[in-house]
């Protein structure tokens, strides 16, 4: 495969930018190789600056749920571009898209719009503490919630990926209000709020965790358990959905288990592939923002009319359950094809799925529960060369072992089948 421009291009990129990249992982540090610089995308394929084009799942980490570029999104886009894009003062697709959301979502009645990820977390966060008068918050070790500072302690794959846990930079005074606990440990749950007596604001948790490869903290009632202990302490149970909010249902992973958090944070998805973010969740909570209330939080390009419309776009077509079900089917046979093939090829592997979202882990072990497992647990080194050879067979998968795969409703069974073939002729290479 001639990689020559993308190498050329990286060069270039490690000369003026850190790494490389504008987020860390894109840099393939933990699996090798040099990252494609990518010239265009369109439904399940990206094609990079040398001409080389890739099934994949990576999906702009999530976004892309319809496929790269779908005709109604940049139809949308363009034709709202045409008519300004920012503002800086409201936009009835503002309320659009609020109330589409508000729909979609179980627990959100009041939303409000911002830029990221990072940027909806960290502004719960505030709200959290606000609305409670405690300053305390409780995360899960590997739990990702973007990059502010009170949450990149324990933080997941991007601090996983490059052995750093935690961050340079990040006050230790500011950390000592952030509690951590192991997925699955209710016990420790229960002892730090014993601990910390009317001190923990809230409990923020990715209700499927996917910052260390996907997880399950569903089946054994764990999620059902926090939404117990936040009730019975006075804390607020925020639901970090970035990524599984509208991957695994059109009401995310909320409506799937059918537990309803206090707050909900949302990312990726819901700005089809712009920068949109947001929270929402009761009435009486979301009014102490500014201006009803006394928590401030603000942004110059939030609820800008571009990123609006490419949120009422794609949403607009995430509400027809039989997408939900076509997703389903596809991923099932993707997932486990490449399980058959690991398991043919006598390399023992296991994986998690919700949907659409899965992992799978190159691993003795029988069940990966945690980011402990993965680094303690998983053959990194397999999957760097596994992560390699794919790349050169045209499958484009996320670039470290602590991720997702995402699969979208523009691949087709043919994409998958021919994913699993790539798999498995791999696969038989590196057993050779
Ligand atoms: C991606 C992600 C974030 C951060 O979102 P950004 O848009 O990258 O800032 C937060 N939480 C979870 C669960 C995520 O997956």
């Amino acid at each position: 495969m001639n990689i020559e421009k993308s190498q050329k291009d990286f060069a270039a990129a490690q000369k003026i930018i850190p790494g490389g990249v504008n987020s860390p992982v894109r840099a393939f540090k933990g699996v090798g190789g040099t990252p494609r610089f990518f010239d265009h995308a369109k439904g399940a394929y990206v094609t990079d600056v040398d001409g080389n084009t890739y099934i994949d799942y990576v999906g702009s980490w999530g976004p892309m749920i319809l496929g790269h570029a779908h005709d109604a999104v940049i139809a949308g886009i363009t034709e709202t571009a045409q008519k300004g894009v920012s503002f800086g003062a409201p936009c009835e697709l503002e309320i659009d898209l609020a109330q589409m959301v508000i729909d979609m979502v179980p627990s959100i009645d009041v939303i409000r719009f911002v830029s990221s990820g990072s940027e909806a977390t960290m502004s719960a966060l505030r709200l959290a503490r606000g609305f409670t008068g405690r300053d305390k918050i409780l995360k899960f070790d590997g739990g990702y919630h973007g990059h502010a500072d009170g949450l990149l302690v324990k933080a997941g794959s991007g601090a996983a990926t490059f052995g750093e846990p935690d961050s340079a930079g990040v006050p230790a005074d500011y950390a000592k209000l952030t509690l951590t606990a192991p997925f699955q440990d209710l016990d420790e749950v229960k002892r730090l709020f014993a601990e910390n007596k009317g001190e923990i604001a809230c409990i923020i948790v990715e209700p499927i965790p996917g910052n260390t490869g996907v997880m399950d903290l569903y089946s054994n009632g764990f999620l059902q358990s926090l939404r117990d202990i936040c009730t019975a302490e006075g804390a607020l149970l925020i639901f970090d959905e970035v990524m599984c909010g509208f991957r695994v249902s059109s009401g995310g992973a909320q409506k799937l288990f059918n537990i309803t958090p206090d707050l909900t944070c949302l990312g990726k998805i819901i700005g089809g592939g712009l920068p949109v973010g947001a929270y929402g969740g009761r009435e009486e909570i979301m009014r102490k923002i500014s201006p009803d209330g006394p928590v401030y939080q603000a942004g110059t390009l939030s609820g800008n009319p571009l990123a609006m419309r490419a949120g009422l776009e794609t949403l607009s077509r995430l509400q027809d359950d039989s997408l939900y079900a076509d997703l389903e089917a596809k991923s099932k046979r993707l997932f486990e094809g490449l399980l058959a093939g690991c398991k043919a090829a006598g390399v023992p592997a296991t994986g998690n799925r919700f949907g659409s979202m899965f992992t799978v882990f190159f691993t003795e072990l029988e069940h990966v529960t945690c980011g402990a497992d993965v680094s303690g647990h998983c053959d990194l080194a397999f999957f760097g060369k596994f992560f390699n050879e794919m790349l050169n067979e045209g499958i484009y998968l996320a670039p470290s072992q602590y991720e997702a795969a995402f699969v979208s409703a523009a691949h087709t069974d043919e994409d998958i089948d021919n994913t699993i073939a790539a798999a498995e002729r791999v696969l038989a290479k590196l057993t050779a």
